[in-house]
């Protein structure tokens, strides 16, 4: 019998949830609104499980790997998680206790991480980082194939190392000068607006800024590779640390490709210690299924 497993990611606004094989095939996706009722929501996705497991009655469920918006302790707890409005929710039991199944939970971003690891850009390493960059920066750190989670769920917050950038710019999370405040989308339109012709414009994107540095606009020009610059010193403090063989750079923003690419890991190289500096540089691929095949890896890449 084949074996197969749900990765299931659970946003704000809707539940993505993939049943993968062991060989890492993405069987079924399917997409549904999350709850605000936490009961409504895990019998919900209790439901969709049985639902998709009738379409695959030759294969055996061997689990359900869960990713959520917030801190997660012991593979199980989430102590508080904004986004959803919970509060020390043992997530793991809400849904093993409804779908018959064994359940492990990790942080969303965390999760990307070890689907990249083990699909995606990171295929065949077992030591990577992940930086996703789109309206903030998140990511994850992956050791010996195994998600940094820390003590209270808070490990891998790759966005909000401290970078001698915008030491005044305040960050998403209460702090100020956070990598997030400059690398991220929304640093690099903060940035872009104190120059023409960007400060006349009603609406800036990254992709604008982005563009216009490709066509030659020095401003611009400037702003990326600020951004840039302070995603490779970030990604050098990291690897430090955890001395990865691989730099994944998704989200978004990463959209730029080697011309993000290449001025991160030219930035990092400055910044990083000899003996950490061996990285590939790379570009995540699994978009927004990353997390589902996270979920997946919690049973199938260990
Ligand atoms: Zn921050």
């Amino acid at each position: 019998m084949k074996e197969v497993c749900f990765g299931v990611d659970i946003g704000g606004t809707t539940v993505k949830l993939g049943l993968v094989s062991r060989e890492g095939e993405l069987l079924d996706k399917r997409e549904f609104p999350t709850f605000r009722d936490v009961s409504a929501t895990f019998d919900d996705i209790a439901r969709h499980m049985r639902l998709v497991m009738e379409s695959f009655p030759d294969c055996k469920c061997v689990g359900a790997g869960v990713g959520v918006p917030g801190p997660v302790v012991d593979q199980s707890v989430v102590p508080i998680c904004v986004n959803l409005g919970w509060n020390d929710l043992n997530v793991a039991q809400e849904l093993a206790s409804r779908a018959n199944v064994p359940v492990r939970v990790a942080n969303d971003a965390n999760l990307a991480a070890l689907g990249e690891c083990w699909q995606g850009g990171g295929k065949g390493c077992r030591n990577l980082v992940l930086f996703t960059v789109g309206t903030g920066v998140g990511g994850g750190i992956i050791c010996d194939g195994r998600i940094v989670a820390g003590a209270t769920g808070g490990g891998g917050e790759v966005g909000h190392i401290t970078v001698p950038f915008h030491p005044d710019w305040q960050c998403g999370c209460g702090r100020k000068g956070c990598l997030e405040a400059t690398a991220s989308a929304t640093g690099i339109i903060r940035a872009a607006k104190a120059f023409s012709p960007f400060k006349e414009m009603e609406k800036v994107t990254a992709k604008d800024v982005y563009d216009a540095a490709a066509a030659g606009d020095e401003n611009a020009q400037a702003v990326v590779k600020e951004a840039a610059d302070a995603l490779g010193y970030g990604a050098a403090i990291v690897a430090c640390v955890v001395n990865p063989e691989v730099i994944l750079l998704g989200g978004g923003v990463s959209a730029a490709g080697r011309a993000l690419l290449d001025p991160v890991e030219a930035s990092f190289q400055a910044n990083v210690m000899n003996a950490c500096s061996k990285v590939r540089f790379a570009q995540a691929q699994l978009g927004n299924n990353a997390g589902i095949f996270g979920g997946a890896a919690l049973f199938f890449s260990e």
